[in-house]
C-alpha cells in the first residue's frame, strides 16, 4: 500500500526581511511551534537571508527554500543565482514560476521549464506554481491554463525526476487579496492537476507529488483548505510573515491542539 504523503507548509516571505529580521522571524517561529502535526515546514526567505536562516534552522527540522533561481549552473550571468549555489547555501526547495515572477519579470513557461531542469539537476525540489488570472477564470479557461503551464513546465522531465516534485495551485486573483478560492474551486483545480499528472506519467507518480494550495491562506481558513481532497499543503505569503499566525497555520489552524 502507498504511504500517504506528508503535508507541506511553505512560507514565501517575498521581498521582506533583511538578514537579522529573517533570523528573528525563523527563530520565533521555531520557538513558538512546540509540538505540531507531522508536517514538513519550509521557509523561503529572500536570497540574502538563505544561508543565515539555514544555519539558524539547521538543528530544527525546518527546511529552507528559495523563491526563484536562474536556469544556468554558473557563468557570465550578472545578477543571477543558480540552483547549485542555492543548494550550497542550504536550500532544499526552490519555488519556480510564481505569478509575481511571471507578471513582473516576464517569466514564461519556457524559462520555467529550463529552471525546473536546473533545480532537479542540483538535486533540489522544485515547487512549480500554476494558476489562472481572474480574467482567465471568467473566460472559463482555468483548467486549460493550468494544463498548459504544467505540460510546458514539465517538458522533458522524466518520471524518475518526479520523486521530488511539488505543484502549487495559486489562482493569481487570490494571491495577496484576502480573497481565498472556494473549497469547490480548489477541489476542481487540484483534481484536475492530479489526473493530468497521472495521464502524463502514471497514478503512483502523480499520487506521490504534493499539490499545495496558495492564495490568502490564514489560520482561520487553513483547516477548511486542508480538508479538500488532493490538497497536500499550503504555500503561504502574507500570513507567513507573522510567526504566531504561521505557527497556527502549521497546526492547521488549531493552536491549542
Ligand atoms: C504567495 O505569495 O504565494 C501567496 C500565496 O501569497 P498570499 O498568501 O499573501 O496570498
Amino acid at each position: 500500500m502507498e504511504e500517504p504523503v506528508k503535508p507541506l507548509m511553505v512560507a514565501n516571505w517575498k521581498m521582506y526581511n533583511n538578514v537579522s529580521d529573517s533570523i528573528k522571524l525563523a527563530t520565533n517561529l521555531k520557538n513558538s511551534l512546540g509540538d505540531y502535526p507531522d508536517v514538513e515546514v519550509v521557509l523561503a526567505p529572500p536570497f540574502t537571508s538563505i544561508y543565515s536562516v539555514s544555519i539558524a534552522m539547521s538543528e530544527t527540522g525546518i527546511k529552507v527554500g528559495a523563491q526563484n533561481c536562474f536556469w544556468g549552473e554558473e557563468g557570465p550571468y550578472t545578477g543571477e543565482v543558480s540552483a547549485p549555489f542555492l543548494k550550497d547555501a542550504g536550500c532544499e526547495y526552490v519555488i519556480i514560476g510564481h505569478s509575481e515572477r511571471r507578471i513582473h519579470f516576464a517569466e514564461t513557461d519556457e524559462s520555467v521549464n529550463k529552471k525546473i531542469h536546473c533545480v532537479l539537476n542540483a538535486d533540489l525540489t522544485p515547487i512549480l506554481c500554476v494558476g489562472e488570472t481572474a480574467h482567465e477564470r471568467n473566460e472559463k479557461k482555468t483548467t486549460a491554463v493550468i494544463e498548459k503551464q504544467i505540460r510546458r513546465g514539465l517538458q522533458d522531465v522524466g518520471m524518475n525526476d518526479l520523486q521530488k516534485f511539488v505543484v502549487a495551485y495559486e489562482p493569481v486573483w487570490a494571491i495577496g487579496s484576502g480573497n481565498r478560492a472556494t473549497v469547490e474551486q480548489i477541489a476542481e483545480a487540484h483534481e484536475h492537476i492530479r489526473f493530468l499528472l497521472a495521464r502524463m506519467y502514471d497514478a503512483p507518480t502523480a499520487n506521490n507529488i504534493r499539490i499545495l494550495y496558495g492564495g490568502s491562506v490564514k489560520s482561520s481558513n487553513v483547516r477548511e483548505v486542508m480538508k479538500v481532497h488532493h490538497v497536500d499543503g499550503a504555500l503561504v505569503g502574507s500570513a507567513s510573515l507573522d510567526y504566531e499566525e504561521f505557527s497556527k497555520i502549521i497546526r492547521f489552524g488549531d493552536f491549542d491542539a
